[in-house]
């Protein structure tokens, strides 16, 4: 084996997981504001250690799969699994052949509390001659074995008994190999991989698993894992955002996204949207990344004439990549006309949708400024923003 060795990742989506609720595979159900899926393809994205991701996607789920996961570093194409479990891990695994990994993590999307320490001690297991390594934590609730009837016929010892979680490590060419026997003999149902290893005469260890490491499946189970991504994002941060722009010919104004139309337009490199530069800053603010200048520099004429939606989008994509969620959003737009009231409702659609938020989550308000100073006398109109946003704690 290469030292340090090739791992890749292997995250099993191709389920159909609709007991979750939402009408959708469960993989696709949003978790704090994002795809169930692109919390653990993420965390293998950031690990050092992993230097390949791959997907098994359901038949069709290609348009949820793009939105989902975004990002392509490490990421190979994604591969359509089968009926079950064990075809759409063989189908990966095939698709790895070329890459020819020493090392495969096979993880379930559906596990989104993976954590990168729990990534290290699956890669590290499977040193010293061992072949598979997989997580397992002791059980606590007394098991029974039970016939068909419901009578108990045995109580096992639980002190023997581990729960096995994933990602399960193995070296790529053994489970390979164990994969494609098991599918040419025509075993099927086996439920993980190690199972797979068993039947085919490997030794499997376990390691210690995680507790927080929990699966996903039924609709209380999103929400307390809502609650808990919500009370990890305990690092508060504020940002504010400031913006201005004249005013000159023209017939209309874009503020918060929304086409107001106007007996003035704005002197602008781009559409002049003040909402939606002051609300980008204010997130980028909060970020400590820059300014809309740094990301979008007026003197690339690319942004000539933009729409700012895609400026406000990236903010929130840089918000999203450090794994954060908006909590607020409040704008001032200061100026004597248009009158901003009959389109509130409007902009806070318009800009809930582009940072997907829900629209409880972002505020406009509007003021003159009593014919004083600039938009006092009509030559422009600014707006100011005040973005909090929540980060995971370290
Ligand atoms: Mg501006």
């Amino acid at each position: 084996m290469r030292s340090p060795p090739h791992v890749a990742a292997l995250v099993v989506a191709a389920g159909r997981g609709l007991r979750a609720g939402g009408g959708i595979p469960k993989q696709y159900r949003l978790l704090a504001g994002r795809p169930l899926l692109s919390h653990a393809v993420g965390t293998f994205q950031h690990h050092d250690e992993v230097g390949t991701v791959l997907v098994v996607i359901g038949d069709g789920d290609d348009d949820l799969y793009r939105e989902a996961v975004p990002d392509p570093a490490k990421m190979l194409p994604p591969v359509t699994g089968g009926a079950e479990r064990q075809a759409s891990v063989l189908a990966g695994l095939e698709a790895l052949v070329e890459a020819a990994p020493d090392i495969v993590l096979v993880h379930d999307a559906a596990r989104p509390f993976l954590s990168a320490a729990l990534i290290g001690d699956a890669i590290a297991a499977v040193r010293n001659g061992v072949v598979a390594a997989v997580p397992g934590t002791p059980v606590v609730d007394t098991i029974k074995a039970v016939d068909a009837a419901g009578n108990v016929v045995a109580t096992p010892d639980r002190a023997g008994l581990r729960a096995v979680q994933t990602p399960q490590a193995f070296v790529f060419p053994a489970l390979l190999e164990a994969h494609r026997r098991a599918a040419t003999t025509g075993v099927a149902g086996l439920t993980d991989d190690s199972s797979v290893m068993e039947w085919s005469g490997h030794a499997v260890t376990i390691f210690p698993g995680d507790a927080g490491n929990v699966k996903l499946t039924l609709p209380e189970d999103f929400d307390a894992a809502e609650r808990r991504m919500w009370v990890a994002m305990n690092d508060v941060r504020v940002g504010q955002g400031y913006d201005v722009h004249a005013f000159t010919d023209g017939d209309h104004v874009w503020l918060g996204g929304v086409r107001i139309p106007h007996d003035r337009g704005v002197l602008a490199h781009s559409d002049g949207d003040v909402v939606l530069h002051a609300a980008t800053d204010a997130i980028l603010g909060a970020l400590a990344d820059g300014d809309i200048g740094t990301h979008f520099p007026p003197s690339d004429p690319q942004w000539r004439g933009a729409s700012s939606d895609r400026f406000l989008a990236h903010a929130a994509g840089l918000l999203a990549a450090r794994g954060g969620r908006l909590a607020m959003l409040d704008v001032t737009v200061v100026c004597e006309a248009p009158r901003v009231g009959p389109h509130r409702e409007a902009m806070r659609e318009r800009m809930a949708a582009i940072l997907g938020v829900g629209t409880d989550r972002i505020a406009i308000k509007a003021t003159t400024s009593e014919k004083m100073g600039f938009t006092g006398r009509r030559e422009g109109l600014a707006a100011l923003a005040v973005a909090t946003v929540r980060l995971p704690g370290e």
